[in-house]
């Protein structure tokens, strides 16, 4: 009997911002239409099989929507590599293929997806600018407690806004924090936080 072949699939969730790598066999993939959610629970990619062709329905972290794309069943479950683009945004959502190539490309996505984040947020763009604006004081709060410090012993941090989060970084060692300020539970869940410690390079003991 022949091993069974796997295939990859990717897409970054756009509810945690997580990229996603699914692996099923291809007999899994050909038996139904399949749910491949996110581990967070707020998204998944649906394959759905249909005779020779194949329809994915994949949510989008650049434009906010689902799309829907098809291939050939032969090349779904047989190409290398696979790359589907939002056309909104002219960058990749989705990936399918072998396991290699698969997290290569899902790899250069995500550090796009983190390019643009930063931009977007250096020029005033935020995915909730309510949102933003009151994480935004709730760290301003939080900082005037002296309740940012770093497990280096470095108590000195910078901010860079991004389109829906802010990384609070260390001073001293460098070390980055990424706090989600997309939604109201972003909020919600700073909001009981007195203090926030970046986990630095060193430990102190
Ligand atoms: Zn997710
Ligand atoms: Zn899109
Ligand atoms: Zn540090």
């Amino acid at each position: 009997m022949v091993e069974e072949a796997k295939r990859t699939l990717a897409y970054l969730c756009p509810a945690c911002r997580q990229g996603v790598v699914i692996e099923r066999s291809v007999f899994q993939l050909a038996a139904a239409g399949s749910d491949l959610p996110c581990p967070c629970g707020k998204s998944s990619l649906r394959a759905e099989l249909l005779g020779d062709r194949v329809r994915l329905t994949v949510p989008c972290l650049f434009c906010g929507r689902d799309h829907t794309v098809t291939c050939s069943s032969r090349a779904f479950l047989h190409e290398r590599l696979l790359a589907f683009s939002c056309a909104a945004s002219g960058l990749d959502c989705c990936y399918v293929g072998e396991e290699g190539p698969v997290f290569a490309a899902l790899a250069r996505l995500e550090e796009a997806a983190d390019k643009l984040e930063a931009q977007a947020g250096a020029q005033g763009t935020f995915l909730d600018e309510l949102v933003m604006h009151e994480m935004l004081s709730e760290l301003r709060d939080i900082a005037q407690r002296d309740g940012i410090s770093c497990t280096c012993g470095s108590r000195r941090w910078n901010l860079q806004v991004n389109y829906s989060s802010i990384d609070l970084s260390c001073a001293a060692c460098g070390a980055v924090m990424r706090i989600p300020a997309a939604t109201a539970g972003d909020l919600d869940s700073l909001c009981c936080k007195t203090r926030l410690v970046i986990h630095g390079r060193e430990e102190k003991p």
